[in-house]
């Protein structure tokens, strides 16, 4: 049942007489959908007029009869009771959105009170998202005391009726990315902008991708209806077709169509993100040292380092001593996006912060601590724990790693981007892949779509700590050099019983680790020497690569492998080396091999483990 009853007019339903109405019949309980179903309306425009009657109710919710009474006579028509008494909630409702509580702990919950949104608008490119982002900023800051010159800071507050919107001013998917890699939620609701003339395009789903992948609800701005091409019914058809259905079709999107160039529409898209907002339920307790992320970072020349801070939970004062990763700080001053200073920022406010040792990273977590000590003694730990980490291999995921990580409690979802050259492909495989999970770990297909793994599979993969999976597909370059930075592990498959093998192995904990062999470099033998008490070394040349000590070794002679094994030593004239260049001569021993010929070829290479 919906939280509030009307509070001014009561009347019982279907008494007052008919005044030219249309007339329809609803049950004592009736689900927002169905009533503004039955009175073909939008669902939107039935919310927006219960909260104006004070009724908070999202659109699978119930409400009275009496509530609906008196939002259809506002709204022209006259409600008349069913027949006979109807079970109460005829539609089931949908399961509650897992609560977007970041930096909320156990002792915040019962000081919680209501933080404003924080929207983060995506979409194609050229569909809009800079003009948007500008005419909202434009026509909605919150009113500056001082007049003080807008600038940019990465993030700016609007006011509409009263309550606060937070924008990242970053558009796109690739700033949302980057920040959820590094395990950053900043994003409460995305504004997927989708020029009207255009419609769906390829980066348009993969925003959607990204907004689904971390369960931040969408709000579809229908761009660009002022142009004549405009065509919103396709557009709308196309956003059903991809599982957004808009309200006004019977779906549960919000589409609001908008014109960055002529402002129609901003003021309800605005109310729109308030509408969403509501039902999120965001809260954070400000009364406690502050949190949040950092928006963006940069050294100014003559302020030194500047941050953008958005605040998640607390409030963030002048004075505070601050953390970032292995940065500390004293915030010196803050001002918001108008320039202004502020001398406290409570949850949800973006502010430019001055007074830190160094510039830290977009996505970075910030912390008030004690006092600068303690700052200092905690910045200087974490920058020795990035150090040692640094000497590790990093890998987001790799699906060896997934039954440890599984045991240990590190994941319980496997997310998995699968990409296959034909659609018919991708079903058979999802329902295969899907059905492998158990109550300790859920198969999650986090995109599935037909061509080549890019670049933008591995981004959702790193955000999402994800494994990519290739069926009968290539992988263009610029994914596989992105995929070794990160650590992405990405496999390819030709046979979908290996590929669902695989991922079952995986599950269980059966799955061995896969090598690769990475060519490192190749010289030709140009002399040999027979050293007393050593055997055989040969005298090379480095033709490509380089060469180390560390590498295994194949000889190569016509064509044929000879032998196939461990470096023993190297050395540059008497001395050991590490390594040795392209263009340059070296001596070099083999293990367990003597037989070098002059004009054989060395191939240097490692075992690289790619699972
Ligand atoms: P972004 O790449 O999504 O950030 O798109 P931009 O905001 O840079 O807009 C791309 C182009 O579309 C620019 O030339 C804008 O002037 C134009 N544009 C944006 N919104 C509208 C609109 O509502 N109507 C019209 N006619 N043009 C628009």
């Amino acid at each position: 049942m919906a939280k509030g009853k009307a509070r001014t007019k009561a009347v019982s339903g279907g008494a007052r007489p008919s005044s030219g109405r249309r007339v329809i019949e609803v049950p004592e309980t009736i689900t927002v959908r169905e009533l503004a179903n039955r009175m073909e309306i939008s669902p939107i425009q039935l919310i927006k007029e219960l909260m104006r009657n004070g009724i908070m109710a999202n659109i699978n919710q119930t409400i009275d009869f009496d509530s609906a009474a008196i939002v259809a006579e506002d709204l022209g028509f006259e409600l008349r009771r069913e027949g006979l008494p109807v079970p109460e909630v005829v539609e089931e409702e949908a399961p509650p959105a897992r609560p977007r509580r970041p930096f909320v702990r156990e002792e915040d919950l019962p000081h919680l009170v209501p933080r404003p949104p924080v929207v983060t608008v995506m979409g194609h490119v050229d569909h809009g998202k800079t003009s948007l982002l500008d005419v909202i900023r434009k026509t909605n800051v919150v009113a500056s005391e001082a007049g003080g010159i807008t600038q940019r800071i990465g993030a700016y507050q609007v006011e509409k009726q009263g309550r606060k919107i937070t924008f990242i001013d970053t558009p796109g998917h690739e700033a949302f990315t980057a920040m959820r890699a590094r395990g950053a939620q900043v994003t409460d609701i995305a504004v997927l902008v989708v020029a009207a003339d255009d419609g769906v395009m390829p980066q348009t789903l993969e925003a959607i991708d990204h907004a689904r992948a971390a369960q931040v609800p969408i709000i579809v701005a229908l761009n660009k209806i002022d142009k004549p091409t405009a065509n919103i019914e396709r557009t709308k058809k196309q956003l059903s077709e991809i599982g957004l259905t808009p309200d006004d079709w019977g779906g549960d999107t919000i589409c609001v169509p908008v014109s960055a160039k002529t402002q129609v529409g901003i003021e309800d898209l605005l109310d729109a993100i308030l509408l969403v907002a509501e039902d999120a339920d965001l809260k954070a307790n400000p009364n406690r040292p502050a949190a949040g992320t950092v928006i963006e970072a940069q050294l100014d020349r003559t302020r030194g380092p500047t941050a953008t801070v958005l605040v998640q939970a607390g409030t963030l004062r002048e004075g505070d001593d601050i953390l970032i990763d292995d940065i500390y700080g004293r915030v010196r001053a803050m001002f918001d996006e108008n320039g202004e200073r502020l001398p406290e920022a409570t949850p949800s406010t973006p502010v430019a912060i001055l007074g830190l040792s160094g510039v830290p990273e977009a996505g970075d977590i910030f912390e008030v601590v004690e006092d600068e000590k303690t700052a200092k003694t905690l910045a200087a730990q974490r920058a020795e724990e990035k150090r040692l980490a640094a000497l590790r291999p990093t890998r987001v995921l790799s699906l060896d790693d997934v039954y440890a990580q599984m045991q240990a409690g590190q994941v319980k979802e496997l997310n998995l981007i699968l990409k296959a050259d034909i659609q018919g492909a991708l079903e058979p495989i999802r329902s295969s892949l899907e059905r492998l999970g158990d109550e300790n770990l859920r198969v999650n297909i986090i995109r599935q779509d037909t061509g080549g793994i890019t670049e933008s599979d591995i981004m959702l993969a790193v955000a999402s700590k994800a494994i990519v999976i290739g069926f009968n597909v290539r992988q263009d370059p610029a994914a596989r050099r992105m995929a070794q930075a990160e650590g992405v592990d990405v496999r390819r498959y030709d046979v979908i019983y290996h590929l669902v093998e695989d991922v079952e192995k995986a599950l269980k904990g059966l799955l061995e680790p896969r090598y690769e062999k990475v060519v490192l470099g190749q010289a030709e033998v140009r002399a040999v020497f027979d050293i007393p008490r050593r055997g055989k070394v040969a005298g090379l040349y480095v033709q490509e690569g380089k060469v180390t000590r560390d590498a295994l070794a194949r000889v190569l002679r016509d064509g044929q492998e000879v032998y196939d094994g461990r470096v023993a030593s190297l050395k540059r004239y008497t001395e050991d080396v590490k390594e040795v260049a392209a263009g340059f001569e070296c001596g070099l021993g083999l293990e367990n091999f003597q037989d070098f010929q002059e004009g054989d070829i060395i191939e240097f290479y490692k075992q690289e483990r790619v699972g």
